[in-house]
């Protein structure tokens, strides 16, 4: 999708901070970190919104989750714990319309969220 921002990073034609890639999934610092490890992890494919999954690509989804943690672990986070989340449309804040998996940790997280 060539007007997607998360696809141009996935191409290599908008730089990011790479934290990890593979064939399928790349991860990288997000520009306005929301604590001291805020990472973001998409899928290479283009899915505007979570409502947009198809049963195929659950496999994707769980791939960045499993990346998620690896992260978290190899970063010393693992054992104080830290929070992943999608948000999906207006009320839950979504700006980037490619789906995306906040990782966030180092701080003291509140619940509920805003
Ligand atoms: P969301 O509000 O869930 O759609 O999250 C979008 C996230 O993308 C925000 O946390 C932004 O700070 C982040 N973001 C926007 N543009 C970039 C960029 N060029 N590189 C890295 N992160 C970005
Ligand atoms: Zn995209």
């Amino acid at each position: 999708m060539p007007s997607c921002l998360f696809c141009r990073i996935s191409a290599g034609e908008i730089p990011a901070k790479a934290i990890y890639q593979d064939a399928d999934v790349v991860a990288f610092e997000d520009i306005n970190p929301q604590a001291p490890l805020h990472c973001l992890l998409i899928p290479r494919k283009h899915i505007a919104t979570l409502n947009d999954l198809t049963p195929d690509d659950a496999a994707l989804v769980g791939a960045l989750h499993y990346r998620a943690a690896q992260i978290a672990r190899e970063r010393g986070y693992a054992d104080g714990g830290y929070r992943t989340v999608f948000n999906c449309n207006a009320d839950a804040g979504q700006t980037v319309f490619h789906i995306h998996l906040h990782l966030l940790a180092g701080r003291r997280l509140g619940w509920p969220p805003g």
